[in-house]
C-alpha cells in the first residue's frame, strides 16, 4: 500500500471505462458496479460540466447555407428556426458592423 500524502490509495486492478488506460490505485475501494475512470478522463468530465454549466462551447450540428455568402455551415452555438436566415460569423459580423 503506498501513500500519497495523508489520502489512502487502493490497489486496484480496473481500465478506465472511458480511455482504457489501466489503474492500478484509487482513493476509494471501486464498487464494481460504476465505471471507473482515469484521472485524465475525471479531469476531463469536471472540465466538460464546468463549460457545459456556463454554456460555453455547446454546438449544434446543422447543416445550412449562410444567408448571405451562401458559406456551408456545419455548426451553430443555438439551434436554428425553420425558415430563419443564418449567417456564417463573418457575414454576422459584417451585419452588425453595418
Ligand atoms: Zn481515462
Ligand atoms: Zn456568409
Amino acid at each position: 500500500m503506498n501513500n500519497f500524502g495523508d489520502r489512502q490509495m487502493f490497489d486496484v486492478d480496473v481500465n478506465c471505462a472511458k480511455c482504457g488506460t489501466h489503474i492500478s490505485q484509487l482513493p476509494f475501494q471501486p464498487s464494481g458496479d460504476r465505471p471507473v475512470f482515469c484521472q485524465e478522463c475525471n479531469r476531463a468530465f469536471r472540465e466538460k460540466r464546468r463549460n457545459d454549466d456556463r454554456g460555453e462551447r455547446r454546438m449544434y450540428n446543422v447543416n445550412v447555407n449562410c444567408a448571405g455568402c451562401g458559406t456551408a455551415i456545419t455548426q451553430l452555438p443555438f439551434q436554428p428556426k425553420d425558415g430563419s436566415d443564418i449567417f456564417c460569423r463573418d457575414c454576422y459580423l459584417k451585419n452588425k458592423a453595418a
